[in-house]
């Protein structure tokens, strides 16, 4: 029986074209058409005046936050659940990331837990759409009004995604986006940072490109970074963009076969919640054991390695992990992240697969 894999990248529209011209011109670097054609496609796509280019998400989130000025001794509030990119981007600033529990049914910041972690010297908040759910903008919004602060939208896996009428990567101050080998829209490496502040998007090219004075060539009035996308990033990116949309409606209908195959194991499953006026992504289709702890989840987990079937536990939280532990318990995550299971979600997937998947599943819940 062939092997299930958790993730697979779809790249079956122009992107070998584009690559090829990339070669065929000669314009393989940072420099080149592909850059400027993608940023629009993207803008476009999020509903956003602008989208900035860089080498991969990682870069994305540090540039955003050095273009928001984040200095060292600022304090900024992150979910506990992520991936550890998010807590690693504020550290790269000499900031401190405080750790906000998550909704239980999203698994999301908890807006009510980020109210209480404010503090004077709080400069900003990251919600993350975990998983190609959106976060809880609108309370997060007032917040953030309320306290003065910015609001970044880490969108790494969520494209597409919508929340109370709005497309994420428009709501916030700005957004980051992921294009690594497994997300909704690929470039290999690759990442974005999306804004309709004319000012920021100036600081993030500027950050971006070395710090390069745009009107004097060689001339760097700031320490910047080298965080550029190449050409042929952008030419496999704008290929993507082209179809996102089936990309999207794939991932929905693969949605839909799971919450169907798998109803009958509502007992012991939690199924993924899609909460009213939201639209999800579906980046990863996660599943929670009721009950039981890390050690029934790894099992669960081994039982469908030994089918052929590869899947991902649920991000450990931030709190548990050495560089950024602490004693203190975030009761949702604390219960629900060692409980959580990625089942495979891609476009390559089949019927049959989720029936194989399922079936997988019952056995191993010995049901
Ligand atoms: C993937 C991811 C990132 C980082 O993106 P890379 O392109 O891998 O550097 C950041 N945050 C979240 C939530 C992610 O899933």
């Amino acid at each position: 029986m062939n092997r299930i894999s958790v993730a697979q990248p779809k790249l079956a529209g122009n992107e070998r074209k584009y690559v090829l011209d990339c070669l065929d011109t000669n314009w393989i670097s940072s420099n080149g058409k592909y850059i400027g054609a993608f940023e629009e496609s993207f803008a476009r796509f999020c509903g956003v005046k602008h989208a900035v280019a860089a080498n991969n998400g990682t870069t994305a989130l540090h540039l955003a936050l050095v273009a928001l000025d984040l200095q060292p001794g600022d304090e900024v509030i992150i979910p506990t659940v992520t991936y550890i990119a998010t807590a690693n981007a504020v550290r790269y600033c000499g900031a401190t990331p405080v750790l906000a529990d998550v909704c239980p049914d999203t698994m999301n910041i908890d807006p009510a837990h980020v109210e209480r972690l404010i503090t004077p010297r709080t400069r900003g908040i990251i919600p993350v759409h975990l998983y190609g759910h959106a976060a809880d903008m609108t309370p997060l919004q007032d917040i953030a009004r309320r306290h003065k602060l910015w609001l970044l939208e880490d969108a790494a896996e969520a494209h597409g995604a919508e929340i109370d009428g709005k497309r994420i990567g428009a709501i916030g101050d700005c957004a980051i986006f992921s294009f690594f080998g497994n997300k909704i829209v690929t470039t290999g490496e690759g990442g974005m940072v999306t804004t309709n502040d004319d000012a920021l998007a100036a600081r993030l090219r500027l950050y971006r490109g070395q710090g390069v004075d745009p009107t004097r060539r060689y001339w760097f009035p700031v320490i910047g970074y080298n965080y550029r996308m190449t050409n042929i990033q952008a030419a496999i990116g704008l290929a993507q963009m082209e179809t996102i949309e089936t990309a999207l409606r794939d991932r929905q209908e693969l949605a839909r076969m799971y919450d169907q195959a798998l109803a009958p194991l509502a007992d012991e499953l939690v199924l993924p919640v899609v909460r009213p006026g939201a639209r999800h992504v579906f980046w990863m289709y996660t599943v929670y054991l009721r009950k039981g702890g890390e050690a029934q989840r790894d099992a669960v987990m081994s039982a469908l390695d030994g089918q052929g079937i590869e899947t991902r536990p649920v991000f450990h939280p931030m709190h548990v992990l050495p560089p950024y532990r602490e004693d203190k318990s975030y009761p949702v995550a604390d219960t629900w992240a060692q409980r959580g299971i990625n089942l495979p979600t891609h476009q390559f997937l089949v019927e049959a697969d989720i029936q194989r998947i399922a079936a997988a599943l019952r056995s191993a819940l010995g049901r």
